[in-house]
């Protein structure tokens, strides 16, 4: 259970200096170090197979690198897919390289998954004719909603009632009527709770899991324990027990094996847990002002390069990089906001929305100001608000920067804009 205490102030990441990585790529920049995920993707080498769901981190090098190491993708649109082929994913395979996951097939998505051979995991019963109708004879997953959830946020929480996500529990039978009507075979189940779930929770899935695949044994050859592994982000959080998860779920497999009569594979499907401590948001401090007992630092990141702080009150640590190399510096309780033009655009923000103040090491214009553990909906929920280009992003290989997406330009901001003739 290792605690996560970055460094208050940073000189390098992932051996390389910040100052260069700001002088190289400009900023805000997200930096991504490679080593980061492949121990991440190592801790859950127990597995049968390693899903990534990209909407976590989608740029291609990324999807390239877990590639390379073993990892097989999720996606959840044609965007999605689009980006796993070009980041070398084969279309067909066993097992599935690509798995196309969703509550509805949008028309896009459905003509390239049947052009392109893909599998695909059914959240809605809709989804089943709509597909076999296409592909009379196939063979799809299912995702079930086990009729709970749990999440760090109500965003975040995908089981229960209230959440969009997957088949309801008990409309099992109508799926298998449905997917009988066109010769489809069911050939695994799948269920996601939530993002950033304790143990606990995530354990009553195998429960859940158990009882529904029971129903569907003899056609079962894949079981996935969807995503949802939490990061983490706070000095005290410890790291979840991939080793105790890995037996719960285990035995549930081997229990289903006993009613099957075959081999059942045990897929888990992270997002978050794989990128999210590899990532760092550099930015840089360009004002530092006081406003009556407050300290603002106020960075050129804001809300559109990371929204996970306005969007969920998220916790991310933060550090300094003086740009005079300063190794110690005094302490200041201060806010950290961004540049738009929104009162909302503050990274130390609780759940509710509150201003927050930061215990941090003083900080001056010009220094790099690092948000750290970024790398999971980071990047991925960035947006042009304000006008503002998206962020470069850049993965540290082997001490080495790679530049994998450069700042977008004025162009980029107005492509596809056009001026109607009005005289
Ligand atoms: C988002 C998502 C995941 C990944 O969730 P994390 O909390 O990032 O691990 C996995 N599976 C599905 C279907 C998802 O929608």
């Amino acid at each position: 259970m290792k605690a996560n205490t970055p460094p208050d102030l940073r000189t390098t990441i992932a051996g390389v200096p910040v100052r260069d990585l700001a002088d190289q790529f400009g900023t805000p920049t997200y930096v991504y170090d490679a080593a980061t995920i492949v121990e991440r993707i190592k801790d859950l080498k127990p597995f049968d197979a390693i899903r990534y769901a990209q909407k976590a981190n989608s740029n291609i090098a990324v999807l390239d690198l877990v590639r390379r190491h073993g990892v097989l993708v999720d996606a959840v649109s044609a965007g999605e897919i689009g980006r796993a082929l070009a980041a070398g994913y084969k279309p067909e395979g066993e097992p599935h390289p690509i798995v196309y996951t969703a509550d509805i097939f949008d028309r896009e998505s459905l003509d390239l998954v049947v052009e392109k051979g893909l599998h695909v995991n059914c959240g809605s019963p809709d989804m089943i004719d709509q597909y076999g109708e296409r592909v009379p004879g196939g063979s799809i997953t299912l995702r079930i909603n086990p009729g709970f959830g749990h999440g760090h946020s109500q965003k975040t929480n995908t089981g229960g009632e209230s959440s969009k996500h997957g088949i309801w529990h008990d409309q099992v039978d109508d799926c298998i009527a449905r997917a009988a009507k066109h010769g489809l075979k069911i050939s695994g189940l799948h269920m996601h709770i939530g993002s950033g779930t304790d143990l606990e929770h995530l354990s009553q899935v195998c429960g859940a899991m158990e009882r529904t695949a029971r129903v569907f044994a003899s056609t079962l050859d894949t079981i996935s324990a969807g995503g949802g592994l939490p990061t983490p982000y706070r000095p005290n959080d410890g790291r979840v027990d991939i080793g105790a998860y890995f037996q719960l779920w285990d035995a549930t497999r081997k229990r289903l094996e006993a009613v099957a009569g075959r081999p059942i594979r045990l897929e888990i499907e992270p997002g978050r847990y794989l990128v999210a401590e590899s990532g760092y948001l550099v930015s840089e401090v360009r004002a530092v002002k006081r406003m009556g007992g407050n300290t603002f630092y106020l960075v050129d990141a804001g809300f559109n390069n990371l929204a996970r702080p306005i969007l969920y009150g998220a916790y991310h640590p933060m550090s300094i990089a003086p740009a005079d190399g300063a190794t110690d510096r005094p302490r200041v309780s201060a806010a950290v906001g961004g540049p738009l033009c929104e009162s909302g655009d503050i990274f130390t923000q609780d759940e509710g929305g509150y201003v927050c103040t930061r215990d941090l090491p003083e900080a001056k214009v010009g220094d790099h100001l690092i948000i750290e553990c970024a790398g999971a909906y980071g990047f991925a929920m960035g947006s042009n608000y304000n006008s503002k280009p998206l962020a470069a992003e850049v993965l540290i290989h082997d001490g080495k920067p790679h530049l994998a997406r450069r700042r977008q330009t004025l162009e980029d901001l107005i492509r596809g804009e056009s001026i109607p003739k009005l005289d």
